[in-house]
């Protein structure tokens, strides 16, 4: 069987990472507008096409260090931040504009480690990039370079990119790049370097062939996009590695022009259906009715009203198990609320969420795609 890389059309919700040194000149060291209007038009192409689209731009502190007058080369962790916090309301601002030019809404969110590792700051994160899509607007993601700590940072914007990927299901994960691909072997050094454009699988051979080059515009070599797109196909999406220096360079990739292709396995549902059902360890259980259950059977998420007891003592995030009204395993889910919480809306709609605890948390106690059915 001949692997083929995907048509771009058949994505639903699209991650595009954007490299500093694509919208900022290295050597004029200027926003390059142009390229972000055409950008943009591509970003609006996706969009009427009815996909959602997250944008995770870099240039905070390439933008900020020359409207600061900062010398080349690795900046004190103090000049970064401060050069991040001028650059990026120049950046958010880009991209709001550009965006809005073509009747787009941009929402920017500043994301730190912690964000996307810890489970229950995530699981925020994600509501709210959740949120943003369903408004239709395009999430605009960077890290908060302004308060990471030199230890507990990204640090480059491919790995970051490829967790917003797998925190948002998207299914596809573009990496804009100075770079057309994978080569077995980095081209600027080797000239019998051959280009890659599909990847199956990462093995060991592929990881071997990612050099650690990385220019002072951009923080993150082939290694952070190979790194990257483990963590994306891990999670269920695709990768695509694409030269992202000319115009349009997702027409291009539409268009067949060279990339390379990282394919995922399986696609983020299932992906994380997988990991529900697998990997973590029950916190305790949410009791269901007989209504509830044909519910869950149907397609539909865990709400209070069909819930008649909870067990255990559990935060939100953690998993439970899902048990029928025989008090049998049927499934197992992220829960949305705390134990106790969850006992006080149990048997209630969801109109009356807000009224017993004080405020409005989601409709549902386990959602759809955060839960796991045996036999599924
Ligand atoms: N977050 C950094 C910035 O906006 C960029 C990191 C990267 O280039 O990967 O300047």
């Amino acid at each position: 069987m001949t692997l083929k890389a995907p048509s771009l059309s058949s994505f639903r919700r699209i991650v595009v990472k954007v490299g500093s040194s694509l919208l900022v000149d290295p050597k004029e060291a200027a926003v390059k507008r142009h390229w972000l209007s055409r950008l943009a038009d591509d970003l609006a192409t996706l969009h009427r096409g009815g996909a959602d689209v997250l944008v995770v731009s870099s240039g905070a502190v390439a933008l900020g260090r020359s409207v600061l007058g900062f010398p080349s080369g690795a900046l004190p962790l103090e000049d970064s931040q401060a050069a991040a916090a001028v650059g990026q309301i120049a950046l958010a601002r880009l991209w709001a504009e550009a965006l809005a030019d073509r009747g787009l809404i941009a929402g920017q969110i500043l994301v730190t480690f912690g964000d996307t590792e810890e489970r229950r700051r995530y699981l925020y994160a994600r509501e709210c990039l959740t949120r943003l899509l369903a408004l239709r607007a395009v999430p605009i993601i960077n890290e908060n370079d302004t308060v990471a700590t030199a230890e507990i940072r990204y640090g480059d914007n491919d790995r970051l990119a490829a967790r917003v990927a797998t925190m948002a299901s998207a299914d596809l994960l573009i990496l804009l790049s100075d770079v057309d691909g994978l080569y077995t072997a980095p081209p600027a050094s080797d000239a019998s370097a051959a280009h890659i454009p599909l990847v199956p699988r990462i093995n060991a051979e592929i990881e071997a062939m990612a050099g650690g080059a990385a220019s002072q515009y951009s923080r993150g070599g082939m290694r952070t996009k190979i790194e990257a797109a483990k963590i994306a196909s891990t999670g269920g999406a695709h990768m695509v590695i694409a030269d992202g220096r000319n115009e349009a360079p997702i027409e291009r990739i539409s268009r067949g022009e060279r990339c390379t292709w990282f394919l995922t396995p399986s696609n983020p549902v299932t992906a994380r259906k997988k990991w529900i059902a697998g990997s973590l360890e029950p916190r305790g259980a949410a009791h269901i009715d007989a209504g509830a259950e044909r519910a869950l059977g149907a397609g539909g998420s865990l709400l209070p009203a069909g819930v008649t007891k909870i067990e255990g003592s559990f935060a939100r995030g953690d998993c439970i198990l899902i048990r029928n009204s025989s008090g049998s395993e049927i499934g197992r889910g992220l829960v949305t609320y705390d134990a106790a919480d969850a006992a006080k809306i149990l048997g209630h709609s969801t109109k009356e969420i807000e009224r017993l605890l004080g405020f409005k948390g989601p409709d549902e106690i386990i959602h759809r795609d955060d839960m796991a059915l045996s036999g599924e």
